[in-house]
């Protein structure tokens, strides 16, 4: 069943792994795409993956923008409206670990790596729900945030990462609460480990990347093995569907099993 028929939702980071699934999984159940990222030539890819699940090509549009600069963000939902008249979803996926070439977001990086990392995981998600807002009290709209599991459990090496994500956490809870009484509901997922390019994005060598699932892994997930973006996007979906009509400011852990493995990472031994 087409559960977001007559909708418009805008996914950020739509050019890659969770945002793309999600594109994917929204034109299968029928909505209208406003898709945002950098790199146009990869949203078209994920235009056409879109089409092939039965999106129609009239019905999606590319929006190269980078969310890190607040006049793009204001583009985004600019365009969207200006295209489709409406906005019903807004999906705050876009992310990095880290700076393009800084590996880590460890608290002893520059202060420019903390800016970046917090301005592109949280600053940016508060301009583009500032944009969205009244365009969602129209239509009793919704927002999905991709948060991570890493907001409440701490890895040093990716200290301003986590702690942007934990600000994503506490902006899902009070706009869920301020929003509620014009019907919107607000709700975040917080992915465990994925398969995507988020590590290669984030600098990491393809050897690195390549080992990622023995040494990060398999010693600290239950069910042994990294999620799928798909994975990622079905519970995106739900959220976003009227299947979730008396869920707000919850944040749905999607991780196979890591958080409840305890230790996250070996405990320094002094
Ligand atoms: P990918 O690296 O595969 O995708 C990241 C997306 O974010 C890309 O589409 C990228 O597009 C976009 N993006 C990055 N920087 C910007 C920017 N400045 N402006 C606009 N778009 C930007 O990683 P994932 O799909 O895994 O990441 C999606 C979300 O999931 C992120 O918020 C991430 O923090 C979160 N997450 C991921 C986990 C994982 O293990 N993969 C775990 C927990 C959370 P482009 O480069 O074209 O701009």
């Amino acid at each position: 069943m087409a559960k977001l028929l007559g909708k418009v939702a805008i996914v950020t980071g739509a050019s890659s792994g969770i945002g793309r699934a999600t594109a994917v999984l929204f034109a299968e159940n029928g909505a209208s795409l406003a898709l945002a990222a950098r790199n146009v030539k990869s949203l078209e890819e994920t235009k056409q993956m879109a089409i092939a699940a039965g999106g129609k090509a009239e019905n999606i549009q590319l929006i190269g923008a980078d969310v890190t600069q607040v006049a793009d963000t204001k583009r985004i939902v600019e365009e969207t409206i200006k295209k489709f008249g409406r906005l019903d979803i807004l999906v705050n996926n876009a992310g990095a670990a880290s700076m393009a070439g800084v590996p880590d977001s460890h608290f002893m990086r520059p202060l420019d790596v903390y800016d970046y990392v917090m301005n592109l995981n949280s600053r940016s998600l508060v301009a583009l729900c500032q944009e969205a807002i009244p365009e969602l009290k129209k239509t009793k709209g919704n927002i999905v945030n991709v948060s991570s599991v890493g907001s409440f459990r701490p890895i040093p090496e990716f200290t301003y990462y986590q702690m942007a994500k934990s600000a994503v956490d506490q902006l899902n809870r009070n706009l869920a609460v301020a929003l509620a009484a014009d019907g919107i509901r607000v709700n975040n997922v917080n992915p465990g480990f994925v398969k995507s390019n988020f590590a290669a994005n984030t600098g990491a060598s393809a050897e690195a990347v390549a080992a990622a699932e023995e040494l990060w892994v398999k010693p600290r997930v239950p069910m042994k093995r990294g999620g799928e973006p798909r994975e990622i996007a079905t519970t995106i979906m739900f959220l976003a569907s009227e299947d979730a009509s008396y869920i707000t400011g919850q944040l749905i852990v999607i991780d196979g099993g890591s958080s409840i493995n305890v230790p996250a990472v070996p405990q320094p031994n002094k």
